[in-house]
């Protein structure tokens, strides 16, 4: 009798191992594909490229990684206003992450912490993006628009209030209108002049 369970015991657990063995090694097959992925093709749809493990990073680091690693999808859509569209040519949050720039970027962290956030409180994923936008986007650090936020602009679930010309990095409403101390000084320069 003792023999009979013990050969059980050891078929079931040989059985398991048959079927978890070949997932895995289908995992690890598709994971190798979609790393070895050309990442100068843009954004797409289906194939994300996989979000570098928390683990390996502390504090702040790892609960940004940890966070677009949760919500990938929802990280592939929104933009990161840090400026790394340029220097780092991203394309979106979730390229911040399948690299080492979500390391030391504050912005890139807070802005998948704060979509997390918005994930698990069930809101709508326009809001998530125009939330983030109407909090990141005035970071922005160039003047010019990339392709990639034009990209991202063009694309956006929720439609935003129109802007003023060249004021397009700052916060939409507020206290433009009573002080023109936030403006460029070479707007102010140009009213000086009477232009
Ligand atoms: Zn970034």
């Amino acid at each position: 009798m003792i023999q009979k369970s013990l050969l059980l015991a050891i078929l079931l657990a040989f059985v398991t191992t048959m079927t978890v063995g070949p997932d895995s090694l289908a995992q690890k097959a598709t994971s190798a594909v979609v790393s070895s992925a050309p990442s100068s093709i843009g954004p797409t749809e289906e194939k994300l490229a996989p979000v570098l493990p928390p683990e390996q990073f502390f504090g702040a680091a790892a609960m940004g990684y940890a966070a677009c690693k949760a919500i990938p999808h929802v990280c592939s859509k929104l933009f990161c206003y840090c400026g790394c569209d340029i220097t780092d040519s991203h394309w979106n949050l979730l390229d911040c992450f399948t690299s080492m720039h979500g390391v030391d970027c504050h912005i890139c962290q807070e802005e998948a912490l704060l979509a997390l956030r918005m994930t698990k409180e069930d809101q709508p994923f326009a809001t998530i993006q125009r939330i983030i936008d109407e909090m990141y986007a005035f970071k922005y650090p160039f003047k010019e628009e990339s392709p990639a936020l034009k990209r991202y602009k063009a694309s956006r679930k929720y439609i935003a209030a129109p802007l003023s010309p060249g004021q397009s990095n700052k916060p939409a409403q507020g206290s433009q209108a009573q002080s023109t101390s936030s403006e460029p000084c070479c707007s102010n320069n140009a009213k000086n002049k009477g232009l």
